[in-house]
């Protein structure tokens, strides 16, 4: 069996939420808008249920603030491209972050070529974000702040509670991308104060495919997708009704679960992080080292070394992990992430996430201890870099994050 330490990628779906999704592809395959016979009737008002459980999951206090979608990024798109069209007589600026997913950044973008104006704010060291910092960037054009409630990549975890708090001051509407998050961090809308969240099934043990963004009843918003009046004429498909029970079996777990599960997979991943650091030199923590980081990220990068040639070996291993281009495979730059937090190209590129679930044991962890070394050792042995460093031909990078522990 392979040794699994991608779960900011995806997770595996839990049986239980297979056996939640079964009636729906099989008993209950009605369309929920056909409410003028009984098959139909029985999808709607199943739906209904899953819509009230996954809202109390999360804390909003009304279902029809629920809206599900196909995925993580759609609901990101939605949220930004969306809320963007519906309030530009408001105004044309948003604010967002240099260490967003893809999904947010690629949005901004876009609206960039459509007359709005976006600041992408620059993040500390370890990829934090001050409310201080978003609130100097407000202008009188500004209509939509978005900041990520932990990042994919180096797992920092943002004050999205006190920049909530900021956005309302100043009647700005405040989005996150929480799709790390779920099952990692206790999520309530209504206690954060926001007024648009995005989550993504496959990223807490649900199937891939479905998503769902939370908009807060008063919120304008125009739609992404148009068609039928589904989602309360927000959002145009057939529901899939299968990957909604099972985004709202999984949420119920990670739910229920989440104190028990962060206590382990904290465990398991301050056992990685500091095992490496004993046994690898002239390696950097990427992301914080304190409370500030995700229960389940350890992202290193190993100068002297290419990341895709880790990932090589380690899959040779059986190990499954994901370097720090992993978001721009085929591309040959490094993360935007690593790049924001001013991780040097030179070691960027060089940088492996590990990523653990509630599944991950003590023995997977030690096992990766012990090829880690291995690996790194081998891969130095033919860098000629390395061998530039011992003759004292070239400085270290990392020098400075080993002498500071
Ligand atoms: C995975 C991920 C997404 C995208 O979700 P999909 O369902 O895969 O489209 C968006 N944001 C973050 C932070 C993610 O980690």
């Amino acid at each position: 069996m392979a040794v699994y330490l991608d779960n900011n990628a995806t997770t595996s779906i839990k049986p239980e939420v297979c056996d939640a999704m079964m009636p729906y592809l099989t008993d209950i395959w009605g369309n929920a808008s056909s409410v003028f016979y009984s098959v139909g009737q029985k999808a709607e008002s199943e739906l209904q249920k899953l819509r009230e459980s996954v809202a109390k999951n999360i804390g909003a206090k009304n279902a029809n603030e629920i809206y599900f979608t196909a995925s993580g990024c759609e609901a990101d798109n939605w949220a930004i491209k969306g809320f963007a069209f519906a309030n530009k007589r408001k105004g044309n600026h948003i604010i967002t972050t240099k260490i967003e997913h893809h999904a947010i950044l690629g949005a901004c973008e876009f609206l960039e070529k459509h007359g709005f104006n976006v600041t992408y704010l620059d993040v500390d060291e370890v990829g934090y974000v001050t409310p201080e910092a978003v609130e100097a960037a407000i202008t009188d054009n500004t209509i939509l702040i978005s900041v990520m409630t932990a990042n994919n990549e180096i797992g920092t975890i943002e004050p999205i509670k006190e920049i909530a708090e900021v956005a309302k001051k100043h009647k700005i509407t405040f989005h996150t991308d929480a799709v790390q998050a779920i099952g990692h961090i206790k999520i309530d809308v209504s206690e954060l104060g926001v007024d648009m969240l995005s989550l993504s099934a496959h990223k807490f043990h649900g199937p891939k495919g479905v998503g769902m963004l939370y908009i807060k009843n008063g919120t304008r918003i125009d739609n992404l997708i148009h068609g039928g009046g589904q989602e309360r004429g927000k959002r145009a498909a057939t529901e899939n009704l299968a990957g909604i029970a099972g985004l709202s079996k999984a949420l119920d777990i990670a739910v229920s679960d989440i104190d028990k599960n962060i206590a382990h997979m904290k465990k398991m991943r301050d056992k990685l992080i500091t095992g490496l650091r004993d046994r690898i030199d002239y390696i950097k923590l990427n992301g914080p080292d304190d409370e500030r980081r995700l229960c389940n990220n350890v992202n290193f990068s190993y100068e002297f070394v290419e990341g895709e040639a880790i990932l090589m070996r380690l899959n040779m291993k059986d190990i499954c992990a994901s370097s720090g281009s992993a978001c721009a495979s085929g591309s040959l730059d490094p993360s935007h992430v690593l790049l924001a937090i001013g991780v040097p190209h030179e070691i960027a590129h060089g940088s492996i996430r590990f990523s653990v679930s509630e599944d991950t044991t003590d023995e997977e962890i030690d096992y990766v201890l012990d090829v880690m070394p291995k690996i790194i050792d081998g891969l130095r042995a033919m860098s000629p870099m390395y061998e530039a460093f011992e003759d004292g031909k070239l400085e270290s990078f990392t020098k400075k994050y080993m002498e500071g522990r």
